[in-house]
């Protein structure tokens, strides 16, 4: 293997030739030299020519403690002595069922079973057609459509994109994808009702309930990702609204599928975000952070009432008939334990307090900068939004590529970012000390105020 790793020509050389990578213009790929990542440890990344950066987006949203915490090593290779996989398909095992009890303490109340899988976008497909099947067995078949928000990401497959609110992701597949209802996103700062905040009291609500007034009998659930629209630019919401959107659930009689995928698992400062306004989703999906960043494993969360819905007889067809072939994973689940585990010994949500309020005020810096037109944050999720003019909120043509521009730069200064269109994102692992988060604050500065210059 360090034969392998050493050879950076030999790697380029493969990965241009063997190599599709995701979310990426290929050709522009073939054009630049890849960075190649060899090793971590802690919030930093080594590439192979020796060089460590700042892993300023968690590794696309996963890593809770930073790389190589040794208890979650230990737990891997202590299981890889055992047993690394057998199927939950007829047979069970420790470490599902163990985890199975942590994630529904953890989980908002009235979650009592855990569905496993193996991405946030699985997750999300077993909530769909958990809610969708429940509503046969509850002899309300004509429930078979779901409301979505503008601007929600729910992940790539075909059922996930079907409630996706992202035209440039999503838009060339409309016609593979399954008919719902789009309620507005509660995106202030670019309102597609043109309202202001507050004193609209919050028309996207009134919309979604416009909705429901019309067609709740043949709807199944409403799907969000609460608090926070990750992917489609840390698009923050106002308060209240989450709750608002529970209440019409409860109010029109349908499930709330909840897909903490990005924000569960303490990103937002609390375990799901759901709790920072009291709600409990009829479904919860998660999955980044499950195993502390470490392997593929998500898992959707239910109540009893929909659990119990799906029990009978075998002939009477009410079985579940959902499964992937790795789902719990052993080695993913004894990642998750060690990660749980480790949250709470070291009580990582409340010492990510005070790191939430260090990362604000780098912020506040931030958003005074003349191309910056909005930052928001929850916890340690943040995006700063760049426009080409503050006054008017004229958005920088795609081509301009500026946040893309702005992280390359600070990927030369030896942090890694990523933008979303024109927000750059940033979202540390909760582990993040307070020196390496104003750092992480200091770097993005200065590419921001270098490229747009
Ligand atoms: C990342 C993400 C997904 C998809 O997860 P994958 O593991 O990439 O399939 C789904 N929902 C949300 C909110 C996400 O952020």
């Amino acid at each position: 293997m360090s034969k392998i790793m050493s050879s950076k020509k030999k790697i380029e050389e493969l990965d241009r030739k063997f190599m599709w990578h995701p979310f990426t213009q290929m050709r522009e790929w073939e054009e630049v030299e890849p960075l190649i990542i060899t090793e971590g440890r802690g919030v930093f990344i080594k590439d192979v020519t020796g060089k460590w950066y700042m892993d300023g987006v968690s590794s696309l949203w996963v890593n809770v403690h930073g790389h190589r915490k040794a208890e979650i090593d230990l737990a891997i290779k202590d299981q890889v002595d055992r047993i690394s996989h057998s199927t939950l398909l007829g047979l069970t095992h420790p470490l599902a069922a163990v985890l199975a009890e942590k994630i529904v303490k953890i989980s908002p109340a009235g979650a009592s079973r855990v569905f496993y899988s193996d991405s946030g976008s699985t997750a999300v497909e077993i909530g769909l057609k958990m809610a969708y099947q429940y509503w046969q067995h509850k002899q309300q078949a004509d429930r078979t459509k779901f409301i979505y928000l503008g601007n929600s990401y729910h992940g790539d497959t075909i059922g996930a994109v079907s409630v996706g609110g992202i035209d440039l992701f999503h838009k060339t597949f409309s016609h593979l994808l399954f008919e719902s209802y789009r309620s507005p996103s509660p995106y202030c700062y670019r309102c597609e009702l043109g309202k202001k905040y507050p004193s609209c009291k919050m028309g996207c609500l009134k919309a979604m309930e416009g909705i429901l007034r019309r067609h709740h009998k043949e709807i199944a659930a409403v799907i969000l990702e609460p608090l926070v629209q990750g992917a489609g630019g840390i698009i923050t919401f106002p308060a209240g609204y989450l709750k608002g959107v529970r209440q019409l659930c409860t109010k029109y009689k349908l499930l709330m599928i909840a897909d903490e995928v990005a924000t569960g698992i303490g990103r937002t400062g609390k375990m799901f975000a759901c709790e920072h306004e009291g709600v409990s989703p009829d479904i919860l999906c998660m999955a980044k952070g499950l195993t502390g960043g470490y392997l593929p494993l998500a898992a959707t969360v239910t109540t009893e009432k929909i659990y119990k819905a799906f029990l009978g007889n075998y002939k009477d067809l009410k079985t579940f008939f959902h499964g992937h072939t790795y789902t719990g994973n052993q080695l993913a689940c004894a990642a998750a334990i060690a990660n749980l585990d480790v949250m709470k010994k070291e009580q990582t949500i409340r010492r990510m307090q005070k790191k939430v309020r260090i990362l604000q005020s780098e912020l506040q810096k931030i958003s005074a900068f003349k191309y910056v037109g909005e930052v928001r944050q929850m916890g340690l999720m943040a995006g700063i939004e760049l426009v080409k003019d503050k006054e008017t909120r004229e958005p920088f043509a795609l081509e301009e590529k500026t946040a893309i521009k702005v992280c390359l730069r600070a990927r030369e200064k030896g942090l890694i970012i990523r933008p979303l269109g024109n927000v750059v994102v940033l979202m540390p692992p909760l582990g993040i000390s307070v020196e390496e988060l104003k750092s992480l604050g200091s770097i993005t500065a200065e590419a921001l105020m270098e490229i747009t210059a």
